[in-house]
């Protein structure tokens, strides 16, 4: 269970509602049962429930079961698309290990209202179910000459890009800070592949000869990056 509170030996810790009425409700846990919490920050515990009601836990961590990991250093800058895609793409991607979620609004976005809250939570169940011990960051949606113009002159932007004479990822790949940007169903307007093809920081890259839909070129390009990285 991720508990955004720092996590000691000892130190109670509260459930929100949500939570709370997951463990009475769903799971039926009483007082004493095991769980384990963790913050992104403080490893992993194993606790205890030492209080529970309908809408309120406590939780006692007890021992340290794992030391905090860190996140392969990968983010996904992705043109949000119907809503069960979105939330698809960002329990994949925090299943593949990305540390930052970046929605773009670009010419062809489809979902111009973007719930960053609720792909907040839908990251957080998929860090739980996959043992990962920190949730990725959503960030706010950007557009995306925006996001070109304050990129980090540090990270490479890999533009999965459908056509042309893009080399392949595995073969394109560099060590270092890397991020993926994929376009929206209707794919990326050339002004916007002119503009990020001037960039010195995107490089573009292909994913095979096929063309994929949004979000499976998003899964397709973190697979083959943790191939390649080994992260
Ligand atoms: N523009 C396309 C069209 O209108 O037929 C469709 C866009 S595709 C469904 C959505 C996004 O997936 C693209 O913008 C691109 O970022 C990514 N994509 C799809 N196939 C790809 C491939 N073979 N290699 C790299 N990226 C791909």
């Amino acid at each position: 269970l991720f508990i955004p509170q720092d996590l000691q030996a000892g130190r109670p810790v509260e459930a929100d509602p949500d939570q709370a009425h997951y463990l009475s409700r769903v799971l039926r846990l009483g007082a004493g049962a095991p769980l384990v919490l963790f913050n992104g920050r403080d490893g992993e515990w194993d606790a205890v429930v030492t209080e529970i009601g309908k809408n309120r836990a406590t939780l006692r961590p007890e021992t340290q079961r794992r030391a905090q990991v860190s996140s392969p250093d990968v983010w996904l800058a992705f043109a949000p698309v119907k809503k069960t895609q979105t939330d698809f793409i960002v329990q994949k991607a925090t299943e593949l290990g990305v540390s930052r979620l970046i929605p773009i609004l670009t010419d062809r976005t489809q979902s111009e209202r973007v719930r960053t809250d609720r792909l907040t939570a839908t990251a957080v169940e998929a860090a739980e179910q996959c043992e990962r011990l920190d949730v990725p960051v959503v960030v706010e949606p950007i557009r995306l000459d925006r996001l070109i113009d304050t990129w980090p002159t540090d990270r490479m932007l890999y533009l999965c890009a459908e056509a042309g004479d893009a080399q392949p990822l595995a073969s394109a790949a560099k060590p270092g800070p890397a991020a993926f940007v994929t376009g929206p169903e209707g794919g990326f307007s050339q002004q916007e592949l002119d503009l990020m093809r001037r960039s010195p920081l995107v490089q573009p890259i292909s994913l095979g000869p096929r063309i994929l839909r949004a979000e499976t070129a998003a899964m397709a390009a973190l697979a083959v990056w943790q191939a390649v990285s080994g992260d």
